[in-house]
This record gives C-alpha cells, structure tokens and sequence, in this order.
C-alpha cells in the first residue's frame, strides 16, 4: 500500500471532488496531510512540513493551539448550537464587542457569516441595500479591481478581477473595475511601492461614465493576496478614500487577508492609515479552527438600518445564514483574538516581516523570477514561463518544496508565502533557501 494515501481506498480518493485543485493531478501523487502542530504539518509518509502558508492564511497563531482547543470543548459541551435567528447566546455579543475593540473608531457593528466568501456577498448586499434605505435606490453598481479576489460566490467573483475564476460561469453581475497597481515600473519594490497613486484616479473615469447616482460600493483588498501580494502603493487608498467621499461611495475594504495580524497590525486600514465604511474579516478571526467570517460596518450604517422595523426584521435587513454566529466558532474566536493579545503575535508578525523582506529579495536573480514582492509577513515571487509554455513552473517549485519538507502556495504564475507570526528566525532563513535551490532545479529542467 502507498503510505502516501493514508490508507485510503481509490474509490475514497475519487469521491471527493477537491476545492481549487488539479484533481486528477493530485489523484495520482497525494500530498495528504495528517496531523499539525505549532508550524509544522505531519504528512502521510510520516515528513514534518513546515507550513509556510498558515494553513492558508489562517493559521497565524500556529496550528493545535489549546487554549482554542479547550474553549471550543467547553462550549461544546455548554451550548453546541443555538438558533442564530430572532434569539441569541452571549458568545456573540462578547466577540462582536472584541472585534471592534481591532477595528478602526467608527468601525462598531458587526454581522457574523462563516466564510469570507460570505463575509463578501454580505457586505455587497448592505452596500446596495444601505442607499435603497436612503432613498437611493438606483445607487446599485459594484466596483471591484483587476485582480481583486472576493472569494467564491456571485457577488464576490463578480466585483472579482481574477479572470480564470469568471470565464466558465458565463456573465456575471453588472460591475466595473478599477485597474489592479501592479506595475512593471515596481518590479522587485520593498513593501508598499511608491509609485502608482494615481492609479485611483481611474475610479473617476468609472464615475464619468456610469454616474456616481448609479453606484453603489468600491471593494478592494487593501494589500491583493490570491493575485500574489500586492501591496497598495504609497497614497493610493487614501485617493480612493478621497473620491469614494466626495462622490457618496461606500469603500469595502475585504480584510479577508489582511485582518489580525499578517500585516503587523489589527487591519490594513490600521497600517496604511485609511479607514474604510465597511471591513470584511474571516481566516485569521479563529485561527482556521472553526469556519467564521463577518462583516464590520460603520454605526451610521447600522442605524440607518434601524430606523424601521422593531419586530419586523424583513424592515431591517432580512439575511443572515443558519450558522451566522455559531457558538463554537464564536468560542473559538474569543480564544483566538486572546491569545494573538496575549501573547503579542502581532508585534511577532511585524518583526518577523522585516526578516522575511530581507531574505526573500535576496532570491531577486535567480533565473525564472521575474518580480518579488511583499507586505508585512506576506510574499510572493512571480514566475516566468516561457512562451507558449502553461503555468506550470510555479506548481512545480511548490511541488519541489513540498519535497523538500516545506508547504507554499502556487497560484496562477505566483509563489506565495505567509508563514505563522510563532515561526523561528531561522525557519524563514531555511524555508527561503529552500525555495532557492527549488527554483533553480525547475529553471534547470529537474
Ligand atoms: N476575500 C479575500 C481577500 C480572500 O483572500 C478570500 C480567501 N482567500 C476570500 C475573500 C474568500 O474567503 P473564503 O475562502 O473563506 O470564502
């Protein structure tokens, strides 16, 4: 028996129709995982991986915490499930007033979903209903940016801008996109690059031509993370800012990503000094014990939604789904913000990030990379192909990677890294070198 599947039959293995994932690729060469603890994952031929994703991007406390353990046990066996409709349990409330405390001022309402994706539709659909309770009902067009990702539903790939998860669903919603700020001129940038600025002025063009009476909400990831790191040049959300204020746009920033800590901070608004209407979170909220995601919304926005209603939740906001608030998720995101406090993991993140800047340019001439960018404990290289040759050569180097003992992500022509805020100075150091020597083997054909 291959110990590489776990012991699993071939008719287990086919069952399972796998999330963004080469099936039959993987079918034939399983890369199974078994167990995880602190930074490193077990896999099923018995290696330890150091994970240098955080699980994917949610794992930044590290993994088999047990304080999270122990609190999602207890709740288990106080209150496993409580309707999330018309009745409550305190877990919820005491996390809604815990996130906010992360949240930027103004920043103090909060609508529980269990996903990002989720977290996403939610706020598109606040947006649109928002103006519609102003008395703005044609305010309903969705701006997004190339590039941008928003995870997985309609709304989402629809302000969405990374084509290949568009193309095969036919049309989409109605929207408009501002150009993504990745800059040949930025090639190889430290952090935040400062040129491209402007690049937000192109949301007065969308403008121009639609009509700010037509539109609705501007979403963007304040750094880019499925598209490969992107961080915002110097100014240019501030600019956005600026017009989405004078022209009455709401500005959604998707914190999917960014939020508790992979950027050093609570949030990008923190970091890059610019505070949005609407801030979506998820993946770092428990950790990525538990599935939870959740809108934050500015109070003016809460109450405008509450000057009807009373009983009659169909007056307020009828959406919400069976798991909103779940109680175990709630236990388990309690623990987690605790121990992110509790143990400065956000101040780890932020030195950490200027170790990962250091070693990781140092990668800047190898054959094959044509661009290496990052953002607090974030980064990721952009991989050449030749022509007419698929993407295959960053797979390849992640496959490489995962043999020689260390997890990343491969996405589109990118390598992606965002290791635990708990990771060892010298684990960056190795998992560096190690996609060094992967690089090269694939650059020289092995
Ligand atoms: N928004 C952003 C910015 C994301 O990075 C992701 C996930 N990578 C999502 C939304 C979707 O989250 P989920 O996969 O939990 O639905």
């Amino acid at each position: 028996m291959n110990d590489k599947l776990a012991g699993l039959s071939q008719t287990q293995l086919d069952a399972h129709w796998m999330p963004y994932t080469g099936n039959r690729q993987f079918k034939r060469d399983p890369r199974m995982i078994t167990a995880a603890d602190g930074c490193y994952f077990t896999s099923a031929d018995g290696r330890q991986i150091f994970d240098g994703l955080s699980g994917l991007w949610t794992c930044g406390a590290g993994h088999n915490r047990k304080e999270i353990a122990k609190a999602i046990n207890q709740q288990l066996e106080t209150l496993d499930f409580a309707p999330s409709f018309q009745f409550g349990h305190p877990g919820s409330f005491k996390l809604a007033e815990r996130i906010t405390r992360l949240m930027p001022e103004g920043l103090n309402r909060v609508f529980f979903t269990n996903s990002g994706s989720e977290a996403v539709e939610t706020s598109l659909k606040i947006a649109r209903a928002y103006w519609r309770k102003r008395g703005l009902a044609s305010k309903t067009k969705l701006i997004g940016r190339s590039k941008g990702y928003h995870g997985v539903n309609f709304g989402g790939v629809s302000v969405g801008g990374i084509g290949a998860n568009r193309a095969i669903y036919g049309p989409a919603l109605s929207t408009a996109h501002l150009p993504h700020t990745l800059l040949p001129e930025n090639r190889f940038s430290r952090g935040q690059p400062e040129y491209g600025a402007h690049l937000a002025e192109s949301l007065l063009e969308i403008i121009e031509l639609h009509d700010a009476s037509n539109i609705a909400a501007v979403i963007v990831e304040p750094m880019a993370g499925s598209a490969g790191i992107l961080p915002p040049p110097e100014g240019y959300l501030q600019r956005l800012r600026d017009i989405c204020e004078q022209h009455q746009i709401l500005l959604i920033f998707d914190e999917v990503i960014t939020a508790f800590g992979r950027l050093g901070t609570a949030t990008g608004a923190e970091l890059f000094g610019v505070v949005p209407d609407i801030i979506n979170i998820a993946k770092q909220l428990t950790n990525g014990v538990i599935p939870m995601g959740a809108t934050v919304v500015q109070q003016t926005i809460y109450e405008t939604f509450m000057q009807q209603g009373g009983a009659d939740y169909q007056l307020e906001l009828p959406h919400g789904y069976t798991y909103s608030a779940h109680p175990v998720a709630c236990a388990a995101a309690l623990a987690t913000l605790e121990l992110l406090e509790r143990d400065n993991l956000f101040k780890h993140s932020a030195e950490l990030a200027y170790l990962l800047e250091e070693y990781i340019h140092q990668l800047s001439n190898l054959p094959l990379v044509y661009d290496i960018r990052n953002c607090g404990l974030a980064a990721a290289l952009t991989i050449e192909r030749a022509p007419g040759e698929p993407l295959l050569h960053p797979f390849r180097i992640a496959l490489k990677m995962w043999e020689k003992g260390f997890y990343v992500r491969y996405s589109g022509d990118t390598i992606q890294l965002g290791m635990p805020f708990i990771t060892r100075r010298e684990e960056i150091d190795g998992l560096v070198n190690a996609l060094a020597e992967s690089v090269l083997e694939v650059a020289n054909g092995q």
